[in-house]
């Protein structure tokens, strides 16, 4: 057993010590969302409820001070993601919204018939159909390098892949619907021997291994707040500056112009240029208050303690012979994919559910995943750091009682 102060944690997580069917709530769908620390609610509840206002255009105190706090974020995220500059971190809503920018600002205007974005048989919905949507717009293909049955990249069908059509290759670094890490390191240094810049969608990886995108040195790197104990609708995209410099604003409105008139409008330089709008000011807070929350844990003890749930349950999975692992990839995060033999994913989820157990049922956002194991869905438990062991053992004593019923 390792020294990882797991109960201390749990006791920063107001909502572990709820009960769910007058069960203690074991939560296992950190893949989905992840539960919040006390900092991060009480982070939320101060902004509202002492230093709210809009931010970047008053003079009066409480604007300024909300500017202060909000662009305080802006560094803690740059920390987080060890980028050069504050300049290229933008706040958006979330990986979703950050990789659709991606393909509408860079991809969108440079994409001409011929041209290719490459992907990964494993990508999350956000990761396939701002590409499908923008190959729609310009008459560039979608081409979608395989994996094999342990749901891992197929390296001598990957490199064959990168060829001077490719503009673009957009990957994950974590599956949600697998667990599998990708070797993103030397796949980002192949790309760029070709010239290929390469988007790192970070939404799994961010909240369980420590990121640094000078180290990666990939042109865009995506994550989700509320997928590392933040808030939900706050986002980050990170961008090279020179690659964020060279690309339009995704949208217009207030917050990133320096000038407007009927003839026409001067954009405010990096970050701004990419944040119309009113943001999510209290939520980009927040946001700070959970990545120092993790880095105060240290990500890479999180790791280590997940890699441990992970084992230990994967071992508990192995030993249940009506149990079908999806996804067994030799480098993986905190994901045990799963399906039973006579019993849907979705009846697993409900009946999990009777025992205060929450995993997720269904497709994961990755539908061509589920085509390609032939299966319709998976149950899946996703492991974060407040996580135990003993609640490893719930979720299969849950399992195997269910295996009974249907037996
Ligand atoms: N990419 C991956 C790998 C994900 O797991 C998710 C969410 O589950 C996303 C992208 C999209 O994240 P969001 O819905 O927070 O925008």
């Amino acid at each position: 057993m390792s020294n990882f102060p797991v109960m201390q944690i749990r006791a920063d997580f107001p909502i572990l010590a709820d009960k769910i069917r007058d069960r203690p709530l074991v939560y296992l769908d950190n893949a989905a969302s992840c539960q919040k620390p006390q900092v991060v609610i009480d982070t939320l509840t101060h902004v509202y409820a002492h230093e709210y206002a809009n931010i970047h255009r008053g003079v009066h105190t409480l604007s300024m001070r909300a500017t202060e706090r909000f662009e305080a974020a802006r560094e803690i995220a740059r920390g987080f993601l060890n980028a050069e500059s504050v300049k290229e971190i933008i706040f958006v809503r979330g990986a979703t919204e950050a990789i659709n920018l991606v393909a509408q600002s860079y991809a969108r205007p440079l994409l001409q018939p011929g041209d290719e974005i490459l992907i990964t048989a494993m990508e999350h919905h956000a990761n396939i159909v701002p590409w499908q949507m923008v190959c729609q717009q310009t008459g560039a293909a979608l081409k979608v390098a395989p994996m094999n049955l342990q749901g891992e990249l197929i390296l001598e069908a990957f490199y064959p892949l990168l060829t001077p059509k490719v503009k673009l290759l957009a990957l994950s670094h974590m599956s949600n619907a697998l667990g599998t890490i990708n070797p993103v390191k030397p796949l980002i240094a192949a790309a760029h021997a070709l010239n290929i810049p390469v988007l790192v969608d970070g939404a799994q990886a961010a909240p369980h291994l420590a990121v640094d995108v000078q180290d990666l040195d990939c042109e865009f790197y995506v994550f989700s707040g509320h997928k590392v104990y933040g808030p939900s609708g706050v986002g980050v995209l990170y961008g090279k500056q020179a690659w964020l410099e060279a690309m339009p604003p995704y949208q217009g409105g207030g917050d990133m112009i320096r000038k407007v008139s009927f003839s026409g409008t001067e954009y405010a330089g990096l970050p701004h240029k990419f944040e119309a709008g009113t943001p999510a000011i209290a939520e980009v807070i927040g946001l700070g208050a959970a990545i120092q929350y993790v880095q105060g844990v240290g990500l890479a003890a999180i790791a280590a303690h997940e890699a441990d749930l992970l084992a230990y349950a994967t071992e508990l999975a192995r030993g249940i012979p009506e149990l079908r692992i999806i996804g067994e990839a030799a480098h993986k995060g905190g994901i045990l994919s799963f399906t039973l033999h006579k019993i849907h994913p979705h009846d697993i989820g409900t009946l999990l559910d009777n025992l205060g157990i929450a995993v997720r049922a269904g497709h994961h956002c990755a539908m061509p995943v589920m085509e390609f194991f032939c299966v319709p869905a998976t149950a899946r438990a996703s492991f974060a750091m407040y996580n135990t062991h003993q609640e490893v053992d719930y979720l299969m004593n849950g399992v195997k009682s269910l295996i009974k019923v249907f037996a």
